[in-house]
């Protein structure tokens, strides 16, 4: 994919290097709490504080949830790496150093298959994925003279991982980081709350010209939602084409995004690149893994997205476009699976139709509402019922479309709306040839014209009877009967 300007055709090349915060109840190094939020310095250890003395114990849970996080991501798992120190001086990093994994990383390789609207699969693969802890915050707009520290953050693990320059667009770049966060969640690795600082990315970007070696990246820190990313490489392409367009050289370095703006600007360029001084951490000792203990794990990689939207498409028919929507976030499918589970159905018309029913009205109802499926007033339980309701012919998808409104507002069931409302579908012929009846009657002189030709008025009669019954009457028996009786 090439964009093209006067001057000829560029390629953008794009890599990521996210840090997404491992889920686990304390810190990598310490027994600190690793909960988002409380009181600033509240989670807060001797070890996290740095104060002399102290040493590292490693977290063996947070490595369990690194080998989880490789498996799930088709990732070779390295059964020795080592720990480093990163140096550098910062108020928010009280000892001075961060422990990272620098030269022999958990976990090497990877990939994430992404697939093309023409079906066609694009692979990005990952370098590596090493663990580290967290900094804490310096916040520095609360006293117009002081800064304030919260070492709340400082130790918490992260997991960094690190694609390879795979990707060719800023929508390519935000697809990967999408499925990359829903396959975390879907792990329980890392909740991916962008919002939150849970999951962020730094962003290399280049641009060269077809069939020459990639061109020198700039590197924009710290994006926090997927939509930031693609504007932030947007901005770089348009930035580094015209630099180049006018002559002049791209600089290798750091940039920050404003989001407010959406432009990135120079953090620092590579002449006052930071010497980190890594070298071995000497207060931790190799992590060596056992086979057995990798193994462990691997039972408990559960369906991912890729899988289910298979599975779904396998066993029910479902388009693709409704099994990816659906497998794209695990509450999501969730929902779905539970709702399929109440229908007590096993026919693929049903799973058809519940599809149509949250992806279609449910999803609409929770945009309006402003909510995410988790908070959907509508259970999966209640939606199964509706759907069956449907499904066997009780009410009609249009006056359903009535009843699933006031299951949302009046936080009642499908069937006692019905039931109190009077909303059952009238299949009766009899009565249903009544209102038809009526209508013929009363517009026998279209009745005359549709005879003579003019086909158009038979909707006319179906939307005359549905009036009559107030919608109620079955489309399929209303149509027959009324085709047998203009036939007459
Ligand atoms: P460093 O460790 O100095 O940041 P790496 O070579 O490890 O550099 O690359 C870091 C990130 O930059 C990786 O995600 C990689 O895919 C990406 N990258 C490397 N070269 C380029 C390039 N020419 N254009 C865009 N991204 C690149
Ligand atoms: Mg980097």
């Amino acid at each position: 994919m090439y964009i093209e300007t006067s001057t000829g055709k560029w390629e953008v090349v794009i890599g990521l290097e996210i840090h997404a915060q491992i889920i686990s109840n304390s810190k990598l190094f310490s027994s600190a709490s690793a909960a988002f939020g409380g009181n600033p310095n509240e989670h807060v250890c001797y070890v996290d504080a740095a104060l002399p003395g102290t040493l590292p114990v490693l977290n063996s849970y947070c490595v369990d949830q690194a080998i989880k996080t490789g498996l799930g991501l088709n990732a070779t798992i390295n059964k020795i790496s080592f720990f480093d120190r990163k140096n550098y001086f910062y108020a928010d990093l009280p000892p001075g150093y961060q422990i990272t994994q620098f030269s022999h990383p958990i976990i090497s390789g990877g990939y994430i298959d992404l697939e093309k609207d023409d079906g066609s699969v694009h692979r990005i693969n990952l370098h590596h994925i090493h663990i580290e802890q967290d900094a804490g915050k310096s916040i520095h707009d609360q006293n117009p003279t002081k800064t304030y520290i919260d070492l709340n953050r400082a130790g918490v693990g992260l997991m960094e991982i690190v694609t390879e320059p795979d990707m060719r667009s800023a929508e390519e770049a935000a697809t990967f980081l999408q499925k990359l966060r829903s396959i975390l969640r879907y792990l329980k690795t890392c909740d991916g709350n962008m919002d939150e600082g849970s999951m962020r990315a730094d962003v290399n970007v280049s641009v060269h010209r077809p069939d020459t070696p990639y061109g020198t990246r700039a590197e924009v820190k710290n994006v926090n939602s997927v939509k930031f990313l693609a504007t932030a490489i947007n901005y770089e392409i348009d930035r580094q084409i015209s630099i180049l367009e006018s002559g002049g050289e791209v600089e290798q370095e750091t940039r920050l995004f404003d989001s407010g703006k959406g432009i990135t600007r120079t953090m620092r360029s590579k002449e006052d690149a930071q010497d980190y001084r890594y070298f071995p951490e000497p207060d931790l000792p190799p992590l060596i893994l056992e086979q057995s203990r990798v193994d462990a794990i691997a039972e408990t990689i559960p369906e991912l997205p890729d899988m289910k939207s298979h599975r779904l498409q396998e066993t029910y028919d479902l388009p693709k476009y409704d099994a990816n929507l659906i497998s794209s976030e695990i509450e999501i499918a969730s929902f779905y699976e539970k709702a399929l589970l109440a229908t007590k159905s096993e026919d693929k018309d049903v799973a058809k139709l519940l599809s149509n029913w949250m992806l279609g009205d449910l999803f609409s109802l929770l945009n309006k509402n402003n909510t995410y499926i988790l908070d959907s007033k509508i259970s999966s339980e209640a939606l199964a019922e509706l759907v069956m309701l449907i499904k066997n012919e009780v009410i009609s998808g249009k006056i359903a479309k009535e009843v699933i409104e006031l299951m949302w507002s009046e936080q009642k069931t499908a069937s006692a709306i019905v039931e109190e409302k009077g909303l059952k579908q009238i299949t009766c012929s009899d009565s249903i040839k009544a209102s038809l009846r009526e209508v013929l009657s009363e517009h026998s002189e279209k009745v005359a014209e549709y005879k003579s030709g003019k086909d158009k008025l038979f909707g006319f009669f179906v939307g005359q009877a549905m009036k009559k019954t107030q919608g109620k009457a079955n489309p399929k028996i209303l149509n027959d009967i009324l085709k047998e009786m203009l036939t007459e």
